[in-house]
């Protein structure tokens, strides 16, 4: 109950910039409003827990650590009242009607310097208590500071340049904020819009919050309590919650640091990777909060994309501390939040497939397309996560996998470079010619199965200081083999291969003997640098009525190969039909290579040669 005449007061005129800014602002989101007021009891409870623990006399000391919203749809109002340490009329005056605290501060300096850009912030950082009057025809704040020696009052504004403060009795200790909503915002008297909003801000606030009368916050901040205290079920309600997820998370990063920031976070994998799936790919979904209130649910440059499919919660008590105009430009806060928590995240990893081999196995299959686009695409931490990828070889078992660090180990003396091969599968791989001149010599070849693996190798180039090299390239060049028996003559070969080269005509860049083939007669290796051939067919399968460069490749053959002495033998005895098995045998080898564009007339050739055996 008012007891006096009110006194008035002018606003400060940073204030009321700042009012105006934000009642006639079209870019905000209103509704967090609500977050701000809230944040504030919590705030108001905090300090009365604080203030509880010296003072021994304190005003309404039986009153509840709790925060009660009342919405009425009738008078149009919205009422949030906290038990907490309340304002004295000095107090009023100091911080409702000036501007001293943080966030408003430096939003206010922002908007000072002519950064139109600020305005569109109010909705992410927030204004504080004047964010009431996005929405308010006008606010009342009923309220009894924690000494027991100051009267109750009411402020009261409708933010049009100035308030005014009266006593007023019988109130109760700590404060209670009556919004008197426009009429284009009635939506905020109603309950379940409230409540949406509250769920969406405030869930994790650690005091209870009432709508009337229903408790709605039940959920607690995890991230913030020690990891010992937590159970395992803890987590994983945390997490359904959170994510909206109705399984349980697959791996879990629970972790605080406190320099170079301060930061708690709690981070999920989740079972199943949903892009894999074939659904739309991932948003950004690792919220972003300032002690425990919710700052953005999606923010886009906290975490590099190839982190999109994580979940989870990070903490930063340093977020609006920071809010000066620098930061809102060059992100640089964001931007260190983010290497801090890329870093630990990937070292987090790194010991999960050292301590769990098995169950990193599995979360790589579902998950390791991430890793390789991180390989190839986050430059800051491309060695860090070459590290994390796994490939099968020419010496694990099928379905086993192998680390680049771990093949480093593999390496003999003379070994310069790590070799891969693309394929559609391991027995593609295994059967085609490639392989074997790696074989003979013990060299280990990385398979690699998935379209995205190419441009991972070619972007990434070397790992542990060694080259990453195409086993299919012409490029490649390998030890001399074992002279076997039985071969063709030195002579033989010199005579043969100027004889192919004619033969074959502009369909070959080269012919030469090959010290990669043990069994297969001859295999084709592309000529073009920049073109491997899986390569050259996934661009044929992208681009079906394009141009395309003819193909010229280099032609090896296999001077061991039976076929091969044959064809030495008719290059001189019967020089048509030699002609024929030449061209034979680079489509053959064409065919291994999955090179060969128009199969017609290699199969006239075959009949003409058929009809001769
Ligand atoms: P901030 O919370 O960043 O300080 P606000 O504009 O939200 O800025 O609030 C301004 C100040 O008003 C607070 O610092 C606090 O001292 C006071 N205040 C606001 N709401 C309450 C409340 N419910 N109880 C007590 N004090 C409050
Ligand atoms: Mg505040």
């Amino acid at each position: 109950m008012p007891t006096e005449t009110p006194q008035t007061f002018e606003f400060q005129a940073e204030i009321k910039q700042l009012l105006d800014i934000v009642i006639h602002s079209l870019y905000t989101e209103k509704e967090i409003f609500v977050r701000e007021l809230v944040s504030n009891a919590s705030d108001a409870l905090e300090k009365m827990r604080h203030t509880g623990l010296t003072e021994k006399e304190v005003f309404d000391d039986k009153a509840e650590a709790e925060i009660n919203i009342t919405t009425d749809d009738k008078a149009k109002t919205f009422t949030i009242q906290d038990f907490g340490v309340g304002m004295t009329r000095s107090e009023l005056v100091e911080n409702l009607g000036t501007i001293a605290h943080s966030g408003s501060k430096a939003f206010v300096k922002a908007l000072g310097e002519g950064d139109q850009k600020a305005a569109g912030l109010i909705g992410q950082f927030g204004v504080g208590f004047y964010s009431a009057f996005m929405v308010a025809k006008s606010v009342k704040v009923y309220t009894h500071s924690w000494r027991p020696a100051e009267p109750g009052l009411l402020w009261s504004s409708d933010g049009a340049g100035s308030y005014a403060i009266e006593e007023s009795a019988g109130e109760r200790r700590g404060s209670k904020i009556v919004v008197e909503l426009k009429d284009e915002c009635s939506e905020f008297s109603e309950e379940w819009r409230v409540k949406e909003i509250i769920e969406k801000y405030s869930a994790f606030v650690s005091f209870p919050i009432n709508l009337n009368g229903k408790r709605i916050n039940t959920v607690q901040a995890l991230w913030l309590r020690g990891k010992s205290e937590i159970k395992e079920e803890e987590y994983d309600e945390f997490y359904k919650f959170q994510a909206h997820d109705s399984e349980k998370p697959r791996l879990r990063l629970h972790f605080s640091a406190d320099a170079p920031l301060s930061i708690n976070a709690l981070l999920f994998v989740p079972k199943d990777n949903t892009e894999k799936m074939g659904l739309a790919r991932l948003e950004p979904a690792v919220a972003l909060y300032c002690r425990k209130v919710l700052i953005d649910a999606r923010p886009k440059d906290l975490l590099p994309e190839w982190l999109r499919f994580l979940k989870g919660v990070v903490d930063s008590e340093d977020l609006p501390l920071n809010i000066s105009r620098e930061t809102m430009q060059d992100r640089s806060l964001v931007e260190k939040l983010s290497r801090v928590i890329t870093k630990r995240f990937i070292k987090f990893l790194d010991e999960e497939a050292r301590d769990r081999p098995d169950s990193y196995a599995e979360f790589y299959k579902e998950f390791g397309v991430f890793l390789k686009e991180g390989a190839a695409l986050d430059f800051a931490n491309k060695d860090a996560i070459m590290k994390l990828l796994r490939f099968e070889s020419s010496l694990t078992e099928k379905g086993k996998s192998t680390s680049l660090a771990d093949y480093v180990t593999r390496m003999g003396a003379d070994q310069k470079e790590i070799y891969y091969l693309v394929g559609p599968s391991r027995d593609a791989i295994e059967a085609g010619p490639y392989l074997e001149g790696f074989k003979a010599r013990n060299l280990e070849v990385l398979f690699c199965y998935e379209s995205v693996d190419e441009y991972v190798m070619n972007n990434v180039r070397e790992f542990d200081g060694k080259k990453i090299a195409a086993a299919d390239h012409a490029d490649v060049k390998l030890s001399e083999a074992p002279k076997a028996e039985g071969a063709l003559g030195e002579e033989e070969v010199k005579a043969l291969l100027p004889w192919l080269k004619e033969t074959l005509g502009e369909r070959v860049a080269e012919v030469k003997a090959s010290d990669r083939l043990v069994d297969s007669p001859a295999l084709a290796l592309n000529a073009d640098k920049f073109m491997s051939p899986h390569m050259r067919r996934l661009m044929k399968a992208m681009n079906k009525e394009g141009e395309q460069s003819p193909l010229r490749v280099n032609l090896e053959i296999n001077p061991r190969s039976a076929v091969i002495k044959r064809l030495s033998e008719l290059r001189t005895a019967a020089p048509d039909k030699g002609r024929l098995v030449a061209e034979q045998i680079l489509d053959n080898a064409l065919i291994s290579a999955g090179l060969l564009e128009d199969a017609s007339g290699m199969v006239k050739r075959l009949y003409k040669l058929l009809e001769s055996v």
